[in-house]
């Protein structure tokens, strides 16, 4: 076994405190990577207060990991020792089901392996996650991560980078499309990022007008302030897409609104409760609601590897872990440009 320095949440009301624990020995398929940086997530602030239930405590978070290589099992082909290495929100799954041959293991058939708040595949070992020095996944799990890039800036897209590229990717976001991104956070700068990147028309509608002059900075060719009616109203029936990241309770149906006919709403903000919605605003317009959970191996890797090429990475504030509890109080506020990474030297 290795021991292992982190992070942990012991409850659902505790702050995160450091926890020293134990994971398993390097098997013949594992690569071992000690952390040097990690990413905090909404979602992680999500798990560590049960927003979505069934948490498992304690709980280690952190899904966006990267980090440089420090052993190998026998059996390894794709990893060497020194190699730059990352992690996402996935560490196994069946890989047998029909969506893990196709490379969507984030829909398992048979219950992914989240890299914390879960189960190893024998469903009985409890993961945790990358507020922590050192990890061991299996290498089909690990990502190559480019040495081109910024390496603290990179480890947002683990999870925030593939979780706006998926859906712009499925959906065929590009030229000629109006793109609108709800709420300019984690997910929401790089929606905007990889919008852009695509050729879209590319709008952010948010709650806080001091955003506006990094939205454009961001390559964001409009802003609207969503509580401002006016500005609402000039945007009505206007976006093909809207990609909405916010993380709290908000009304869909005002944003539903603002779509063209044919247009698509794409979930990805998980607020801890159940939306209401009017059908007749899907109705008169012939509209679609869609939901996109990160995204698969394959796609995560195509993904870091067009951020390499076009030098994409994420707008970060680096921060020491002891500041980890004040971090989550300025995320619940809409207070980050645009995503903490955590300097994981910080945690010695
Ligand atoms: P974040 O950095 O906190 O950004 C969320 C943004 O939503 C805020 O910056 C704010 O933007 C807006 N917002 C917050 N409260 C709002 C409210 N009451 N009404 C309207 N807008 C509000 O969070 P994140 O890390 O980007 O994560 C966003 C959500 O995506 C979370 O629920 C997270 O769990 C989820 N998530 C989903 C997936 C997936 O696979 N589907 C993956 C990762 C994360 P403005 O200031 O611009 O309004
Ligand atoms: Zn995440
Ligand atoms: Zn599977």
């Amino acid at each position: 076994m290795i021991a292992t320095k982190g992070y942990a949440v012991q409850d659902a009301q505790s702050d995160l405190a450091p926890w020293n624990f134990e994971r398993r020995a390097v098997g013949p398929h594992d690569v071992q990577f000690d952390i040097l940086f990690c990413g905090v997530c909404h979602s992680d602030l999500h798990q560590i207060k049960d927003d979505w239930g069934g948490a498992i405590f304690p709980m280690v978070p952190g899904h966006e990991i990267v980090g440089r290589v420090v052993a190998v099992g026998s059996h390894v082909k794709k990893f060497k020792i020194g190699d730059l290495a990352g992690t996402g929100c996935l560490v196994d799954s069946c890989r047998t089901c029909d969506n893990c041959k196709e490379g969507l293991e984030q829909f398992c058939s048979n219950g992914f392996s989240a890299t914390y708040n879960g189960m190893e595949q024998d469903h009985k070992t409890p993961t945790y996650g990358g507020y922590s020095n050192t990890i061991v996944v299996h290498e089909d799990f690990v990502l190559h991560i480019s040495d081109k890039l910024d390496l603290a800036a990179t480890a947002p897209l683990l999870c925030a980078g593939i979780t706006t590229y998926s859906p712009l990717k499925f959906l065929g976001v590009g030229k000629g499309h109006k793109l609108a991104v709800l709420g300019l956070g984690g997910l929401g700068h790089m929606a905007v990022k990889f919008g852009v990147a695509f050729g879209a028309e590319v709008t952010v509608l948010s709650t806080s007008p001091n955003k506006e002059s990094d939205a454009k900075k961001l390559g964001a060719h409009k802003f609207v302030v969503t509580s401002d009616p006016i500005q609402l109203q000039s945007v009505t029936g206007y976006f093909d897409f809207i990609v909405d990241t916010v993380s709290a309770q908000h009304d869909i149906n005002k944003y539903i609104n603002l779509l063209s006919v044919k247009g698509t709403h794409v979930c990805i903000g998980v607020p801890p409760a159940a939306y209401e919605l009017y059908p007749a605003g899907l109705i008169f317009g012939r509209k679609s609601i869609v939901g996109s959970l990160i995204g698969g191996l394959p796609e995560t890797q195509e993904m870091l590897d067009f951020c390499a090429v076009n030098n994409i990475t994420s707008d970060i504030e680096l921060i020491d872990i002891k500041n980890i509890n004040e971090a989550y109080d300025r995320m619940v506020k809409g207070d980050v440009r645009y995503r903490f990474v955590i300097d994981m030297k910080t945690l010695k």
